[in-house]
């Protein structure tokens, strides 16, 4: 009979196929070729049978029924990989420092209790910056504003300027499905960028540009206070941190602002020029769903 821990790491095998699954399926990959073997010997595969109570707990949780179990999902040893990520999962208990008590915690973005209509009619009919020569509209941050979860982008592109709402042309989309991926769905989230209006040409926006939009930006953060926030491009990523290596030596790893979260990864603009970078925007967001799934909802 297999152990708890076979089945813990059965169960994450499987939610993980199944996520994965699902995200390829939203970015249109229908089908996938096996290259993998089994090796797993019929006595090996024997021993992992679940009992049946297991079987009810597996096909409740995740749809699967048991005989699915053993053909299709046990013919594959636990990879070690998939164990340190159930490690990794647990939060680290707090650590014995000398002085700890004098400890001093990072600050936290101060709560602030502003409307984002109070925001925005301070933005009013904006000619801070020459960016506003070009647009249609001005394009505002826009989903829940209770949002544990908030992706920034860059700047509004032609869909979005035309529409006066952030990340709907084709990168908008692949962005909701990214989102999708991970079990929220785009009204669930914040989206917002550090420019509001369309640069020419798509251009990023100049350091001066951004630094004329980016205190509304914050403004919003500060009401919303989300606990992660992830930052899509180099653009988005060094207008919040004070970073100056590029997207592509920092994404992956969570960063700090005033205490939020934050999680570089790359602009889904470019996931459409480069598909093959998407298997990393994944491990970069499956990173953000498991520290909302083990972390408890911050108080407001
Ligand atoms: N790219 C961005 O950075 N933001 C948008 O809203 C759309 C495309």
């Amino acid at each position: 009979m297999p152990s708890e821990s076979v089945i813990t790491d059965l169960v994450s095998i499987i939610k993980d196929t199944q996520e994965h699954l699902n995200y390829l399926n939203e970015l249109g990959v229908t089908n996938v070729e096996s290259g993998v073997q089994s090796d797993v010997s019929p006595n090996k595969a024997a021993a992992l049978e679940p009992t049946e109570t297991q079987r009810r707990v597996l096909l409740d949780s995740y749809g699967v029924r048991g005989q699915d179990l053993t053909t299709n999902v046990v013919a594959a040893e636990v990879p070690a990989s998939v164990s340190q990520r159930s490690r990794q999962s647990v939060i680290a208990p707090p650590q014995d420092f000398l002085f700890g008590d004098l400890a001093v915690p990072p600050p936290i973005i101060e709560k602030s209790f502003e409307s984002f209509e109070q925001i925005w009619s301070d933005i009013g009919d904006c000619t801070r910056c020459p960016l506003h020569q070009g647009r249609t509209n001005i394009v505002h941050t826009e989903g829940n504003r209770h949002a544990r979860l908030m992706f920034v982008g860059e700047a509004p592109g032609a869909d979005e300027d035309a529409q006066a709402r952030p990340f709907v042309g084709r990168a908008g989309q692949l962005l909701t499905k990214i989102i999708e991926s991970i079990g929220f769905k785009r009204e669930d989230v914040l989206i917002g960028n550090v420019n509001r209006c369309r640069p020419p040409g798509n251009r990023p926006p100049t350091p001066e540009e951004a630094s004329m939009c980016q205190p509304f930006l914050l403004r919003e953060i500060a009401a919303v206070q989300p606990e992660v926030i992830v930052v899509l491009g180099n653009t988005a990523m060094r207008n919040l941190l004070d970073i100056k290596q590029g997207i592509t030596k920092v994404r992956g790893q969570f960063q700090d602002y005033h205490g939020v979260k934050v999680m570089p990864t790359f602009h889904p603009a470019y996931l459409l020029r480069d598909p093959s970078k998407k298997k990393e925007t994944w491990e970069d967001l499956k990173k953000v769903r498991d520290y909302l799934e083990t972390t408890p909802r911050r108080e407001s």
